[in-house]
C-alpha cells in the first residue's frame, strides 16, 4: 500500500501541497479529483519522488520513498537507491511519454531489460503478454507514431505494469484523448483493478470514479478537503467546495 505522511511541497511563495495525509491500501483504488492547479500531479509526482516534499513524505510498502531516517530526521537517499525504489511504482502519463524510437514492444521490453530484471528474450516475451492483456497483441511491433492516442495509452500502462510494481500512478490518462478512444483506455484501468492492482488515478471521469473508485479524494488549494467512497463524496458531499465542483463536472 501507499501512504502519504504529512505531505507539505511550496514553490517560492506558492504553496501547493499543504499537509496531505493519505492511506491507499494494497489491492484498491483511490481516484484524485480536483480543480486545476490544486496540486494533483505534484501530490503523484511527490509518491514517485519525481517532487521531493519539503515535509513529510511517503511510504510504499512501509518503506519512505526517496528518503532514509536518520535519528529523527529524513535524509534524501542517492539517486542510485531512488532509482532502484521507483522500480515500485508504475507512472501512466497524460501525453503517453512513449519511446518515438523504439516499437511498442521494445517500449514495454525497456525497464526490465535495462534494470536486469529479466533477460532480453523474456522481457519480450513479457511484454507480449502484457500488449494482449490491454488488447494490442497485434500491433506489439508497430512504433508509437502509427497508433491512435488511446493504443499509445493502453502501450503506456502495459509498460507501467512490465516491473510488477505495488502501486500505480495514473495522471490524467484520458485527458489527451479523443472521445472516442476514452473508454477503451478506461477500461483497460478498470480491468487492472478487478485484478487486484493498486491504483491512484486523477481522472474528471466521474463515471469512472463511481464504478471502480474505492475511495475518492478531493483535493483543493493542497489540501485534501473530502474522502471516502464514491457514495458519499460523489453523491452526498458534505463540503461546499465538493460540492460545488462535483455538480460542476458531472
Ligand atoms: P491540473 O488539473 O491543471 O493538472 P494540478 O492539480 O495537477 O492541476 P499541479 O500541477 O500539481 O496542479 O500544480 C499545482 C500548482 O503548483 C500550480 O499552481 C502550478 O502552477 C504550480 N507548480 C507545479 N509545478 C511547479 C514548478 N515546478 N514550479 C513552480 N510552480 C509549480
Ligand atoms: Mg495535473
Amino acid at each position: 500500500g501507499v501512504e502519504v505522511h504529512g505531505a507539505y511541497k511550496a514553490f517560492g511563495a506558492l504553496t501547493v501541497l499543504d499537509g496531505v495525509d493519505l492511506t491507499v491500501a494494497p489491492g484498491t483504488v483511490t481516484v484524485i479529483l480536483g480543480p486545476s492547479g490544486s496540486g494533483k500531479s505534484t501530490l503523484l509526482r511527490a509518491i514517485n519522488h519525481l517532487e521531493p516534499l519539503d515535509r513529510g513524505y511517503v511510504s510504499i510498502d512501509g518503506d519512505p520513498i526517496g528518503v532514509r531516517r536518520v535519528g529523527d530526521r529524513l535524509k534524501e537517499r542517492p539517486e542510485r537507491e531512488i532509482l532502484v525504489q521507483r522500480r515500485r511504482i508504475g507512472f501512466v502519463f497524460q501525453d503517453f511519454n512513449l519511446f518515438p524510437h523504439l516499437t511498442a514492444v521494445e517500449n514495454v521490453a525497456a525497464a526490465p531489460v535495462a534494470t536486469g530484471a529479466a533477460t532480453r528474450t523474456r522481457a519480450l516475451g513479457l511484454a507480449r503478454d502484457l500488449l494482449a492483456r490491454v488488447g494490442l497483441a497485434d500491433k506489439a511491433d508497430v512504433h508509437p507514431r502509427r497508433l491512435s492516442g488511446g493504443q499509445q495509452q493502453r502501450v503506456a500502462i502495459a509498460r507501467a505494469l512490465a516491473l510488477r510494481p505495488s502501486v500505480i500512478l495514473c495522471d490524467e490518462p484520458t485527458s489527451a484523448l479523443d472521445p472516442e478512444l476514452v473508454d477503451d483506455v478506461l477500461e483497460v484501468i478498470e480491468d487492472l483493478a478487478s485484478t487486484g492492482t493498486t491504483l491512484i488515478v486523477v481522472t474528471h471521469e466521474i463515471g469512472f470514479a463511481r464504478e471502480v473508485a474505492d475511495q475518492v479524494v478531493f483535493l483543493d488549494g493542497g489540501v485534501v478537503v473530502e474522502q471516502g467512497p464514491p457514495s458519499q463524496v460523489l453523491d452526498h458531499p458534505v463540503h461546499p467546495r465538493t460540492r460545488e465542483f462535483v455538480g460542476r463536472v458531472l
